[in-house]
This record gives structure tokens, sequence and C-alpha cells, in this order.
């Protein structure tokens, strides 16, 4: 679903850069030029399709901020502009609970406001658990962290903490407290981390800075050795929370990524081959009676590159894969290399892999790879085998001696072991 933003702006050159870079992140923009105009653009509009508000200080209607107000009591998280630079203002804005303020002074906000939207967005699958024994400073902080959109977990003490962690695969990020009412809050961590690896939950503690107990210095460093990735001292501003808090949840977005991409072939998005043989393995550990192996490859590929070009040839790679997607789904697949593809179907005979493989190799043979007009038809000779020695790769061994027979009998058939 594309989300709304609701933009409120006066200065016409304003409003058409912020129109950009909202429109730019995906986002149907939904404008107004005074609070009175937004009042009634608003009146038959459901808040719940607004991502947020972009709300500018001072508007010829409602010069003191009066829209952050009127687009709160929507429920809406809002992001303030102001080319405003006195402090009063600012103190102004930041009493009030809004996401952030931007104050218009350089090109940079518009960058800035770019990264705060997509950030807003994807916070709407992020949940964040916060552990604190007082129920006050849970409110505080989940009051918070909901202006920024996430999915607020909060529990009052550390029991059942991993069974918890286990029921909601949707955290991101634990804040816990250290004086928690049932021991401390280091000992829940050190606890958790045995079951919570660092790339998949962000922790970040957390204590009074001045309890009379422990120095805040001491529990910062219990915090860190118990497995916590970041420490944040009571009381704290508002800014140094979220940037905490962004940073922990970002980091785990990059491990993310990287572990994406290490596992993905470039071209195709499919695993690749190092990715495939880790999945195999975790099949393989699993004794089943029956497993299946698939090697593809495509027919007289080269001379589709020679005569269509390249990028016709990259064409029918990817609508070949997205092919594969659907027909495999559930099983392990994956681009070998060039145009060999490879699919381990666990818990599956040979008899029953037959049917199933025979009919994608119709299925491709059926499609038409169309670019620029020009329409393209490939075949797919397979080889099945499921002989298995020991290790993965001699299945791949066996797969690969079918292949070489389903080229030698002409192409676009599959072959099995015979
Ligand atoms: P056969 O039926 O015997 O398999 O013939 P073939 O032409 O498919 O086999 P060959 O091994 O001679 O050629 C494979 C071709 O696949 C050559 C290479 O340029 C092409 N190829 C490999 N990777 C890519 C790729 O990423 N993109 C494109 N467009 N072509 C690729
Ligand atoms: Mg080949
Ligand atoms: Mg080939």
């Amino acid at each position: 679903m594309k989300y709304k933003v609701l933009l409120i702006e006066h200065d016409a050159p304003s409003l058409r850069v912020l129109k950009r870079v909202i429109g730019k992140a995906n986002l149907d923009v939904i404008s107004a030029t005074t609070l009175s105009q937004a009042k009634a653009i608003f009146s038959n509009s459901s808040p719940e399709t607004y991502l947020c508000a972009v709300v500018d200080y001072n508007l010829p209607d409602a010069p003191h901020g009066e829209a952050i107000d009127f687009a709160i009591s929507y429920f809406m998280p809002v992001v303030v502009i102001t080319s405003s630079t006195e402090a009063d203002v600012r103190d102004n804005i930041l009493s009030k609970a809004v996401v952030d303020y931007i104050p218009k002074k350089n090109a940079q906000i518009y960058e800035y406001l770019s990264r705060l939207l997509s950030r807003l967005e994807k916070n709407k699958n992020i949940g964040v658990l916060v552990i604190d024994s007082q129920r006050k400073r849970r409110n505080t902080m989940t009051a918070l962290l909901k202006r920024h959109n996430f999915i607020i977990h909060e529990l009052p003490s550390s029991d059942d903490l991993v069974n918890y962690l286990s029921q909601h695969s949707n955290i991101k990020l634990m804040i816990i407290d250290n004086e928690l009412k049932n021991g401390p809050g280091v000992d829940a961590v050190a606890e958790t981390r045995k079951h919570f690896h660092k790339d998949t939950l962000s922790i970040i503690g957390s204590s009074e800075f001045s309890n009379g107990g422990l120095s805040s210095s001491r529990v910062l460093g219990n915090f860190l050795k118990s497995g916590a990735d970041d420490y944040l001292a009571k009381p704290y501003c508002h800014e140094e929370f979220f940037v905490r808090v962004i940073r922990n949840i970002e980091y785990l977005e990059q491990i993310e990524l990287i572990r994406k991409t290490a596992n993905a072939d470039y071209l195709t998005g499919l695993p690749n081959r190092r990715h495939f043989f880790a999945q195999v393995g975790e099949f393989l550990k699993r004794e089943s009676e029956h497993k299946t192996l698939a090697l593809m490859d495509l027919d007289f590929f080269k001379s589709v590159n020679d005569t269509y070009g390249h990028d016709h040839g990259d064409l029918v790679l990817k609508e070949f894969s997205k092919l594969l997607v659907k027909h495999f789904n559930g099983y392990c697949i994956s681009r070998f290399g060039g145009e060999e593809f490879c699919v381990f179907m666990p818990n599956t005979s040979l008899k029953q892999a037959m049917p199933i493989l025979d009919n994608f190799r119709i299925a491709v043979s059926q499609k038409r790879f169309v670019k620029k007009g020009v329409s393209v038809s490939c075949t797919v000779s397979i080889g099945v085998t499921s002989k298995f020695k020991r290790k993965v790769e001699s299945m791949l061994g066996f797969a690969d001696e079918n292949l070489y027979k389903a080229k030698d009998r002409g192409r676009d058939c599959t072959v099995g072991d015979e």
C-alpha cells in the first residue's frame, strides 16, 4: 500500500521541493497551504492512511505551530519544518509530541527529510520492547517510540523474557532498565544473548544516572560485557534517545543487507551456489528417506546472446528465474552460474519429482521472453537424480551425467536415473 503524507506549507518554492522529495520516497503527497485548507482536506479522509504530516511551523493562519497540534490531534507523526532559528521556537516545537524538527537552512534538509520518511515507513514493521519496572518511565519511552511509528511492546519485568521474544519475532530492539524488581537487567541481557544473536536483536541497557547505587559507567560496562550493544543513561534527551534507537536498528538492517547480498546472485536475486550448499546441508542433517536434485541448463543460450544481444539474454535469465521461483516454492533453488540452475527437493522421490520438473520444462518452452517488442523462446534440459552418497556433491555428479544425456538426446527434455 502506498501511504499518504499530509504536507502543510505556505511558501511556494519550499512546497515545490518538498512535494518532489516526498514523491521520490514513493509516497502520495496531499498538500495544503494553510491550516484551514488542511482541516478541510482532512475532514473527509482517514488518518490511518497517512504515514505522517510534514508541517511548516509558521503559516498565515497558524503562526505559532498551531498546525502541529492539529496533526497531533489525529495521532499522526509530525515532522516540523521551520525557517526560524530562535531558541523559543525550538523549545515550543520540542515541547509538542513531534517526531523531529528540521530547520530550513540548506539543501541538506531535504536529504534528511527523505531519510526520515523512509525510516517512518520501515518502522511500521519493527517492534521495540521496553522493559522497566516503573510504569511512568515505560510510558515516557513508549510515547516517544510511538511517534516514530514503531510497534510497541512493554514488560514490567524480565520474567519469561526469552519466551516473549520467541513469540514476537518483529522485535528488533530491546531497551532494558537495570533496576528491575525481579533482578538486574544486566543478568537478563546475558540470558537473552544465549538465545538471540547480535545480528538479529539489538539491546540497549539503561539505568538512572544517579540512583545512589552503581555509577552509570559501571552499569554501562556491565551491560556491554553481558551482550548489550549500547547504553542510555536516564534522564536522557529526546534527540539522544532517537539517535541511539535508530543507529542500533540501522545496524541490524545493514547486517541483513550484507547477508542478503552475500547469499544472492546479482542478476536474478536467486540464492547463489554458496547459499544453496549451506541450505541443502541443513536439510541433509535431518536424514530423510527420499531426496531429489535437478540440474538445469538452458539450451543454445549462446545463440540467444548472439542473435538478440546480451541484454535480451539477461532478461531471459531473470524471467526464467521468476518462473523457477513460482514452480519450486518451498524447495531449495539456486543459480549455479551462467545459464545453469539447480533445484533440491527434500522428502521427494524421483518418481514424485519427475512430473513436477517436466511440467516446468514445458512451461519454459511455452514462455515468450519479450523485450522492446522482440519475442524470444528458449528451452531447458534437466538432469535429475535421487542417488546419494554421503555428500550433496555426489548428487550433483549424478545429476550432471543425466543432464549430459538430456543434451545428447536432443535437448528440451528431462532425464532421471535409469
Ligand atoms: P547448450 O545447449 O549446449 O547448453 O548450449 P549453450 O549455448 O547454452 O552453452 P554454452 O556453454 O556454449 O553457452 C552458455 C552461454 O551463456 C555463454 C555465455 O555468454 C552465456 N551466459 C553466461 N552467463 C550469462 C549472463 O549472465 N548473461 C547473459 N546474457 N549470458 C550469459
Ligand atoms: Mg551451460
Ligand atoms: Mg546451455
